[in-house]
């Protein structure tokens, strides 16, 4: 394991407590942050200044896929990074970096998805999408779900499931209406008007609910029968989590546009809006730069996504899911476990109320766990890990999660 470095002992922090630093210079988003000082992060573990270790349940929230600093990654970080970092803004350079990355996903989706557009985030793939549906489409309808997360910037946050979340922001996009995930209302409303639906693959915010086959199957075709065009959100259900490469094939449907994020940079910032190329060609021309990113597809990003998924494929990651997911399942049973939802990794474990769950997860941390919650399902714990993460940690983590709910 890493030797930590204890900063405040080399005096970059001292005389001041960093927790006082931290709130007094960072941006807070919230009343009461976790604030664990982080040293180093490791395959599948978390170490603090004082050396103590956290086996990481959330893996940077679905980012880590493939394990903290994989050594391929860091590799291919430090050797892009002694050829070239910024050179110019998005699509007017070939950049071998982002050429590779994005020739490797077309490989790895349906034939179909074939152009990439490199964002810095998941909420900017979210943007970058809704802005194709509405160029190519030129209708003003978009359907999304209720509780749905998309991300925080405006059109993102305009889609959002939540009333919570949206209110204090308004006015918002216009011509947004939302409707129950896997419900018929939601196919009813796509009519002519409708320029795009969407939806995530898997709702993880809403504690992990899945689509039901058929109901996906309807929406693909309601969507095709109206001129419609589906994205789907595999933000956090893309890279393998599932327990496929992408969510989507679980169902056998096909998308227009798919949205990547979170582990698509193995750990560096990156999003992704993926189309056909007749539908993404629209960003070329009426207006031209139709759509613009100073550092989407920065190439040290690149070059990290792409090793993180040759890691993937190689170590057959995705393959190990399904076991993984069923071992969780045998461990986390105790009377104060309501129930437990799962797609593969992606797995929410629910207790009686909030104030239940953030004992547990703070007793957790004093036992070495790091978990989280969900933003609209806060009786919930969160349990998506590394897809590295061993038998041996499921047990020791199960372990200690049980001992704190006794
Ligand atoms: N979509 C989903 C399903 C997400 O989980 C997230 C982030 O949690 C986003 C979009 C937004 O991604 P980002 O935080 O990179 O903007």
């Amino acid at each position: 394991m890493h030797q930590p470095i204890i900063w405040e002992t080399a005096g970059i922090f001292a005389p001041m407590n960093t927790r006082q630093l931290f709130q007094q210079h960072l941006a807070q988003t919230s009343p009461e942050p976790v604030a664990l000082h982080i040293a180093s992060a490791t395959g599948n573990y978390l170490t603090d200044i004082d050396g103590k270790e956290y086996i990481d349940l959330i893996g940077g929230i679905s980012v880590c896929n493939v394990g903290h600093s994989h050594p391929k990654v860091i590799e291919a970080i430090k050797k892009q990074a002694d050829q070239y970092l910024h050179v110019m803004v998005y699509g007017e350079l070939v950049q071998t970096p982002q050429l590779a990355f994005a020739q490797k996903l077309a490989e790895h989706l349906p034939a179909a998805l074939n152009s990439v557009y490199f964002t810095n985030s998941g909420a900017e793939a979210c943007e970058a999408a809704l802005k194709l549906a509405r160029r190519v489409t030129g209708r003003p309808a978009i359907i999304a779900a209720h509780n749905s997360y998309h991300g925080h910037t405006m059109g993102a946050l305009s889609v959002m499931g939540s009333e919570y979340w949206r209110n204090a922001f308004r006015p918002l996009l216009p011509g947004v209406q939302h409707y129950t995930y896997n419900s018929q209302e939601f196919i009813d409303a796509i009519d002519a008007q409708t320029g795009c639906v969407l939806i995530e693959t898997v709702q993880s915010e809403a504690g992990i609910r899945e689509p039901d086959p058929a109901w996906l199957a309807a929406l693909r075709e309601r969507c095709t029968q109206q001129g419609a065009l589906l994205i789907m959100d595999e933000i956090q259900a893309g890279f393998g989590r599932t327990g496929k490469l992408w969510g989507f094939e679980h169902y056998g449907i096909l998308p227009d546009i798919v949205l990547l994020g979170k582990a698509l940079g193995g750990g560096m910032p990156m999003g992704a809006m993926i189309a056909g190329k007749d539908l993404m060609q629209h960003f070329t021309h009426s207006p031209v730069l139709g759509h613009m990113t100073t550092f989407g597809g920065h190439p040290v990003c690149c070059a990290a996504g792409l090793a993180a998924l040759g890691v993937l494929l190689e170590e057959g990651l995705t393959e190990q899911v399904a076991e993984k997911e069923q071992l969780l399942h045998s461990l986390l049973v105790h009377p104060q476990i309501k129930a437990v939802r799962s797609k593969g990794l992606l797995m929410a474990v629910e207790l009686e109320n909030n104030a239940k769950v953030l004992a547990v997860l703070q007793q957790c941390l004093e036992r070495g766990v790091f978990s989280d919650w969900f933003l609209f399902a806060d009786n919930c714990i969160r349990i998506a890990p590394p897809l590295t993460i061993t038998h041996e940690e499921i047990r020791t983590a199960c372990a200690r999660i049980l001992a704190c709910l006794d």
